[in-house]
């Protein structure tokens, strides 16, 4: 079969690899369509996460996490799929491939598809539930003003899942570098989209939220954010602050809070004198829990969610570099899928 194989930064071949074995708690599927991950772009350009995010075979490493298609085979202690079942699934890597092998975590990591929805539509399941995870992480309430930054596939969904919830936000203000991707952002149902190089961010978000004077400091003053979605991280190759930082000075007294799911590409230095002062609450956010998979999923069948809109290009397999480069390409891509 053929299988995408990762060497090292912006190295990556379609190869002919051995069929991977399947093992009695495993399922083998036939990949129809597998998302290209923030997480894989960092791997991709800085050789970051490789060994977590890959499936090793002879011919070396093979990515892709995000992934849905046909189950040809079933372990014998594999209880809920039969041959024949669409599905998508997560947490293995080797979904660059046209086969893969799943350990199956019942409830938690394969689902069945409806027949309406796409195997490239089911590929967005495990980003949404991501979204999902911070979302509620971050406890948005009625009244609140929110910013996500990072208009990738994560902040996108976060906007997502705002609406989907029905929490009535004050504002729900993006801000990213790509006018491609801020524009999808206000057709997700963004209020407001701040291009962070061509705009002062923090004197816009005051112009649109407004602001007060500190109560402990009161010749300095905070915007009114409740809630920031860091879906930025660190990215070595920008130059602005971590946006961690740019967070913690935005947010509002007692109640702010900051919801971290980027990534760090680096160590990065941070003055916290605002953390403490404000008493902003730092709050990591990571995976998901098996009934928010559940729900995300039933987000998407319900049509409160419509993920076709993100995605942007499919290429082949034999493409498999082609798709990653235009995945690097924050300019002109949100999802990229491959469809092996
Ligand atoms: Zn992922």
């Amino acid at each position: 079969m053929k299988a995408a194989i990762f060497h090292k930064p912006f190295n990556l071949t379609t190869e002919d690899v051995e069929m991977p074995a399947s093992k009695d708690d495993e399922i083998l599927l036939n990949i129809k369509a597998c998302g290209i991950c923030g997480s894989d772009l960092h791997m991709y350009k800085l050789d970051l996460y490789t060994e977590k995010l890959c499936k090793r075979t002879s011919k070396g490493l093979v990515p892709g996490h995000e992934f849905a298609g046909d189950v040809i085979k079933v372990g014998k202690n594999v209880q809920d799929f039969q041959i024949g079942d669409r599905v998508v699934a997560m947490f293995s890597g080797g979904g660059f491939a046209e086969y893969n092998s799943v350990k199956v975590f019942p409830g938690f990591n394969v689902h069945k598809i409806p027949p309406e929805m796409s195997y490239e539509e089911a590929a967005t399941l495990e980003p949404l539930a991501n979204s999902l995870h911070a979302t509620l992480k971050g406890r948005p309430a009625a009244g609140e003003n929110a910013v996500v930054f990072g208009a990738g596939i994560i902040g996108l969904g976060i906007v997502q899942c705002l609406k989907a919830l029905d929490i009535e936000l004050n504002k729900i203000i993006v801000v990213d570098v790509s006018d491609e991707r801020l524009e999808m952002a206000k057709k997700l149902g963004a209020d407001e989209a701040i291009n962070a190089v061509k705009t002062d961010t923090d004197g816009k978000i005051r112009e649109i939220v407004g602001w007060s004077p500190l109560m402990v400091y009161p010749d300095e003053s905070t915007a009114h954010v409740h809630l920031v979605y860091d879906c930025v991280g660190y990215i070595k190759e920008r130059s602005e602050p971590p946006v961690l930082q740019q967070a913690i000075n935005m947010l509002k007294e007692y109640t702010g809070r900051v919801v971290v799911h980027g990534l760090f590409e680096e160590t990065v230095p941070l003055d916290l004198s605002y953390l403490v002062v404000k008493q902003v609450d730092i709050l990591g956010s990571f995976g998901f829990l098996p009934n928010e998979i559940v729900q995300a999923l039933e987000m998407m069948e319900t049509g409160k969610v419509d993920r076709r809109q993100i995605i942007t290009h499919t290429f082949p397999l034999d493409q498999a570099k082609e798709a990653f480069d235009m995945q690097c390409d924050v300019d002109n891509s949100v999802k990229v899928i491959i469809k092996p």
